[in-house]
């Protein structure tokens, strides 16, 4: 076993997170591999993160050139763009080491089982209607898979659900009660070396177009067709946020006790990045409406680090430094099987 974190390479797909990841993954000394889509390449080597640069005309090519990239001790680092792209159950079957439990991924991505870990960890979710006559009171519609928010709607009722739905038809959705109040991502860090679950930082989405209909009077808002008018939820940019003190312990608690549950229903259970998104109502209630099983792009505001990791660390601490630290800290200690897959 080589030990030494110069002898390995922390790869990723080119997009997302990647920037900060490989920057993490520099920063603690690995070599660092960007895999980019042709066109995408300028952008990793204006910011001269990536070491190496393979241009794939699709990202599935990473499936063909697996067996080299093992005998180059790659090790990969999946972000949000990595599953959309490759595919849980390609995942599933990668054989280039890992960072995550994969086995993860089928509860994060199945709304029900979602529902059964984050209930189980005494959460507080917004209530699921299984038939749109249930609804009595106002509704999200999403999709499934990764559209990024696109196309979602609010209903205000059964009738409204119907009207808004013909519009897509064929398509799979879950209708979720919509929570009032502000949205709060909370992205966490759980180490399988220390058992410690760290808070790394907060940040709310900026999305399309849900966060301009506000800057229209009501007056020109009832003017413009309904089309335009319908909020959608486009994520298109994050927001670094700092969240109220006295909510930290309850935050701290809900990672915990994510954890605590994940161990339970999937191997390992959830290690390294993740983040739970929620909304906290005027009363104060905190509702998650979604776990996200892996680094989130909230945390790209942090490259030099957050409030939270600056008061822990005393040095930048990206949340993908972060997972590069941990990578060195069990090559370090012998460990690495504990923290790949
Ligand atoms: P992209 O590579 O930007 O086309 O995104 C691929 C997938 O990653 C989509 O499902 C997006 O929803 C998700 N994604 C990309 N950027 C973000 C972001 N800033 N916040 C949340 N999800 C994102
Ligand atoms: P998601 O794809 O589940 O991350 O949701 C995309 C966006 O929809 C979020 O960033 C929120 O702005 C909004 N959203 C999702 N679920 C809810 C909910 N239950 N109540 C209010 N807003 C929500």
């Amino acid at each position: 076993m080589v030990t030494h974190s110069s002898k390995w390479t922390i790869a990723t797909l080119g997009s997302h997170s990647a920037l900060q990841i490989l920057k993490g993954a520099q920063d603690e000394g690995f070599k660092t591999l960007a895999i980019c889509k042709k066109g995408t390449e300028k952008v990793y080597k204006q910011f001269g993160v990536a070491d190496k640069i393979i241009t794939v005309s699709d990202y599935m090519d990473l499936l063909k050139i697996q067996d080299k990239l093992i005998k180059d001790n790659v090790i990969i680092i999946p972000h949000a763009s990595f599953i959309a792209y490759i595919g849980p159950a390609n995942i599933e079957k990668l054989k280039i080491p890992y960072f995550g439990t994969k086995s993860i991924l089928e509860h994060e991505s199945d709304r029900n089982k979602e529902k059964k870990w984050l209930e189980a960890a005494g959460l507080k979710l917004p209530l699921i209607f299984s038939k749109p006559s249930d609804i009595d009171r106002p509704v999200i519609v999403k999709f499934h898979g990764a559209g990024g928010g696109r196309g979602y709607f609010l209903a205000k009722n059964t009738a409204d659900f119907e009207k808004k739905i013909k519009n897509h038809e064929g398509k799979e959705y879950t209708i979720q009660e919509y929570i009032l109040g502000v949205h709060m991502y909370a992205h966490y860090f759980h180490s399988p070396l220390t058992g410690e679950t760290e808070i790394m930082g907060f940040d709310k989405r900026y999305e399309s177009n849900v966060d301009s209909i506000g800057r229209i009077s009501a007056r020109d808002q009832m003017a413009l067709p309904e089309e335009q008018i319908d909020p959608s939820y486009l994520i298109v940019g994050n927001i670094p946020v700092v969240v109220r003190e006295s909510y930290l312990p309850r935050f701290l608690e809900m990672g915990e006790n994510v954890v605590k549950i994940s161990k339970k229903i999937a191997g390992r259970g959830l290690y390294g990045p993740f983040c739970l998104e929620c909304v906290i109502t005027p009363e104060g209630v905190i509702y998650v409406f979604e776990i996200s099983a892996r680094i989130v792009a909230g945390t790209n505001p942090y490259i030099h680090g957050s409030p939270y990791s600056w008061l822990r660390y005393d040095e930048p601490m990206s949340t993908g430094r972060r997972i590069a630290r941990e990578i060195k800290n069990a090559l370090k200690d012998d460990k690495l099987k504990e923290v790949l897959e």
